[in-house]
């Protein structure tokens, strides 16, 4: 430790039963600003750099504070140190650059197994920092958070065999109107149950299956899953809103993938206008005639279509220009900087707007905040789904959840977004 760092336990009574955070940033302002808002809840250790050995704070660390633009110290190159410790530490990169930077930070982060990993932009209020570290605090209470062990790579046969020994659990995420607070859908997610590694998220295995041709065995599962939980709730009175399955374009190329998927929805007695498929924009940018022919079989029946990551891909604005899809997700990249992004902001407006005129639903994936939440809602975002009222749960904690919240919503009265 040179002159001037100090780890600030000391000024706290109780300090040493706290989680250790490490502020590693040559803003001494900002080193303060950390120290007073957070010493309640974390024993602080001050760094001004990246260069001295760190290891043996960093191996008590609970929480790492990461000043991307420090003089001399290359911010990327501690988060490849950080990600090859046997157990690495929250972190939060903080940076003045614009969102875009620190998304790629994070990017780079997470593809390095730092799943628990959030962002911070200067300048520095209470809020942001609040907000922040709740929000890492609830990714690692997360029961459905899986981190990523580092080397293991999976194979479509091993993503089928998990599919056939029935260990892959499907969560569902609620969709909510801001307008009616009514739950209006849920969206199927899926996670792999891996006997010895716990429970995988699809980021780990998702491409390995979504590319071959087991692809639209492994769609139809999850549907069949699917149907299954909503009919219980369904019968149970608690849900009769739309259920969206994530489907691969690979699959959409299928010819027979309509009639298996209307052979489940009819055997399940469900509404097929209940149903509803996801297809990335990214996998319909350059529709071949058999992807075309299989989104007009689908929408013959009655399923609907979502456009899922909408705004990443290529595709822009055209697609609605189309009429085939129903829906339009706009992508969390957009929504989790709309408070502090104009550009963000301009978009999605613009995207609302234009989804108004032809008729199609729009809704903000990612909104993880009271704040977020309360943009998107005055800037016309009709829907919304994100951690702020859910994450991803199970069939039996999603009865329970929304038992609650219609609940609330008796309570509270109408009108209003909370
Ligand atoms: P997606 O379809 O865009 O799903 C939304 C993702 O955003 C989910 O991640 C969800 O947990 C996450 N999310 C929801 N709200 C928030 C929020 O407020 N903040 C943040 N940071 N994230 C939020 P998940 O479950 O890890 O799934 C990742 C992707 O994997 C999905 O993106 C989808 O493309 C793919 N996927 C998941 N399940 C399936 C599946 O059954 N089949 C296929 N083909 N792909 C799937
Ligand atoms: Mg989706
Ligand atoms: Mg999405």
């Amino acid at each position: 430790m040179t002159a001037g760092e100090k780890a600030a336990d000391s000024e706290h009574p109780d300090a040493a039963d706290l989680p250790l955070l490490l502020v590693i940033d040559d803003d001494r302002f900002f080193q303060a600003q950390v120290t007073a808002l957070l010493q309640e809840r974390y024993r602080i250790h001050q760094r001004f750099n990246a260069v001295d050995d760190l290891s043996e704070v960093l191996a008590m660390a609970d929480t790492v504070m990461l000043d991307l633009n420090m003089p001399g110290v290359d911010g990327v190159s501690f988060i490849t140190e950080l990600a090859a410790l046997e157990h690495p530490p929250k972190l939060l990169i903080v940076s003045g650059c614009d969102s875009t930077v620190l998304e790629l930070a994070r990017q780079t982060a997470l593809l390095q197994g730092l799943r628990r990993t959030g962002v911070l932009r200067k300048p520095l209020t209470r809020q942001k920092l609040l907000e922040a570290t709740r929000s890492l605090d609830e990714l690692s209470a997360d029961p459905t958070f899986i981190g990523a062990p580092v080397g293991v790579v999976f194979t479509e046969s091993d993503v089928i065999d998990a599919a056939r020994a029935g260990e892959l659990a499907i969560l569902y995420q609620p969709q909510i109107c801001l307008d009616t607070r009514e739950v209006t859908g849920v969206e199927a997610l899926v996670r792999w149950d891996h006997p010895s590694l716990g429970r995988l998220s699809p980021a780990m295995f998702i491409e390995a299956i979504e590319a071959s041709e087991h692809a639209e065995e492994f769609t139809l599962a999850i549907a069949k899953q699917a149907l299954l939980d909503m009919v219980r709730l369904a019968e149970a009175g608690v849900f009769h809103g739309r259920i969206s399955v994530n489907v691969p374009p690979k699959v959409l190329e299928s010819a027979s993938f309509t009639d298996h998927l209307m052979a489940l929805i009819t055997a399940a007695q469900f509404p097929p206008e209940r149903f509803q498929c996801e297809v990335t924009e990214r996998g319909i940018e350059n529709p071949s005639p058999a992807v075309s022919a299989t989104l007009a079989r689908l929408r013959m029946r009655g399923i609907q279509l979502a456009i899922d990551d909408f705004g990443i891909g290529q595709s822009g604005l055209s697609k609605l220009k189309s009429q085939a899809f129903d829906e339009l997700k706009i992508d969390q990249s957009f929504i989790k900087d709309l408070a502090n992004s104009a550009g963000s902001r301009s978009i999605v407006e613009s995207v609302v707007h234009l989804a108004n005129l032809v008729g199609i639903r729009v809704i903000a994936e990612g909104i993880e905040n009271r704040g977020t939440l309360e943009v998107s809602a005055s800037i016309g975002v009709p829907h919304a789904q994100g951690y702020h009222f859910a994450r991803p749960m199970n069939v039996a904690d999603l009865d329970a959840w929304l038992f609650s919240w219609q609940a609330k919503q008796l309570l509270d009265g109408p009108g209003g977004v909370t």
